[in-house]
This record gives C-alpha cells, sequence and structure tokens, in this order.
C-alpha cells in the first residue's frame, strides 16, 4: 500500500500544498494534485487524523 509503504500518513497531511517545492523543482514536477488526490481517498477509506475528525463531523452535519 502506498500510505504505509511509501509516505505515512503525516507526511501526507503535513503538506500546506504552498507550491514552493513545484516552483523550484528543476524539472517542474507537478505533485501536490497527487498528495491532494491520495487525502481524498484515505478519507473515502476513513484514514482522517484526529485533528480533522471533529471538524469534517461538523461539516458533515451542515
Ligand atoms: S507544497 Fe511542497 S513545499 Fe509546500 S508544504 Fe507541500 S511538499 Fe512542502
Amino acid at each position: 500500500m502506498l500510505v504505509e509503504d511509501i509516505c505515512t500518513e503525516d507526511e501526507i497531511w503535513s503538506c500546506t500544498t504552498c507550491g514552493a517545492c513545484e516552483e523550484e523543482c528543476p524539472l517542474a514536477i507537478e505533485y501536490i494534485n497527487k498528495i491532494v488526490d491520495l487525502r481524498r481517498g484515505m478519507v473515502d477509506e476513513g484514514l482522517v487524523p484526529q485533528s480533522l475528525q471533529k471538524p469534517l463531523k461538523a461539516l458533515e452535519k451542515r
């Protein structure tokens, strides 16, 4: 599984999507959208960090 074997959950949720790495990358590799897709997949599988569970529940209620 990509999450666990390659990247930790913490690494995936730590990215602020600031774009600094993409701006500096000499090969113009774009991967912020992939990080966001990974997060989407994790949320679908119920892998949500403790700090986001309460805000997501509140959004779900609204
Ligand atoms: S977008 Fe790149 S530089 Fe910014 S937090 Fe995420 S990984 Fe780090």
